[in-house]
């Protein structure tokens, strides 16, 4: 099964991705955690990709897209995959398509821009998994560390509130026409389109998943 997770940043598609990815055994395609890798490494793509991803903006089409195209050619992704923050752009889309990549749902998350500003306030993450917690609606086990490995739960440098409005700015000039996009993809009879209620607890939204993914 081949999935894109579309919705703006802070929707919860890294949440739900967690879910998706134990229900089904599909690898998670996050592009913001292979670029936070990048990043961390200390790679000239990390060195490239920090200053523009710290400034909320978006990282040239040309590198997101020989990144995800690597990643989809890999073994692991043969039976199937989940796309977490891409495409992000039209092009982005455009290269799916020209490659032949096929994909069978595009899921949208819709959350009200004011949700979101408090979701990321409250955003911790663990940076060796891309787990996802917020100290409110998806608490750890134990404050300020991951469930998992215990390891310390960090702060994103680009989730301060005026990172995020420049972020949800960008998401509605340059991801959102991917709506559109994908609806004509689907009524071509091409993928299936699904819009969900992100606004949800965590678990209603993963119920909603299961529903539309059987
Ligand atoms: P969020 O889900 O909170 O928006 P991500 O982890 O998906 O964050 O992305 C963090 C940042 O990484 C983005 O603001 C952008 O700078 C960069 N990035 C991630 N994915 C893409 C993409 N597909 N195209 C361009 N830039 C991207
Ligand atoms: P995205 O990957 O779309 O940027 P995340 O999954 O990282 O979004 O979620 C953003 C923040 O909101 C995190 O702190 C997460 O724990 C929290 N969150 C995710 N889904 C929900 C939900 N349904 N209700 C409340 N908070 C949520
Ligand atoms: P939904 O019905 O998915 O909740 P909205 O209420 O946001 O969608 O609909 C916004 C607009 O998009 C409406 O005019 C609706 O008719 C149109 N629309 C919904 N689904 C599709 C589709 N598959 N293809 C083309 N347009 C669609």
């Amino acid at each position: 099964m081949r999935i894109i997770l579309l919705g703006a940043p802070g929707a919860g598609k890294g949440t739900q991705a967690q879910f998706l990815m134990d229900k089904y055994g599909i690898p998670q395609i996050s592009t913001g955690d292979m670029l936070r890798a990048a990043i961390k490494e200390g790679t000239p793509l990390g060195l490239e990709a920090k200053k523009v991803m710290d400034a909320g903006q978006l990282v040239s089409d040309e590198i997101i897209i020989g990144l995800v195209k690597e990643r989809i050619a890999k073994a692991d992704c043969e039976k199937g995959f989940l796309l977490d923050g891409f495409p992000r752009t039209i092009p982005q889309a455009d290269a799916m398509k020209d490659n032949g990549i096929q994909i069978d749902h595009v899921i949208e998350f819709d959350v009200a821009d004011e949700i979101i500003v408090e979701r990321m306030a409250g955003r911790r993450v663990h940076p060796g998994s891309g787990r996802v917690y917020h100290v409110v609606y998806n608490p750890p086990k134990e404050e300020g560390k991951d469930d998992v490995t215990g390891e310390e739960l960090v702060i994103r440098a680009d989730d301060v509130e005026e990172t995020v409005r420049k972020r949800l700015g960008i998401y509605h000039d340059q991801t959102k026409p991917l709506v559109d996009y994908y609806r004509a993809e689907a009524d071509a009879g091409n993928t299936q389109y699904h819009k969900l209620d992100g606004t949800q607890a965590v678990d209603a939204v993963s119920a909603q998943l299961a529903g539309l993914l059987g």
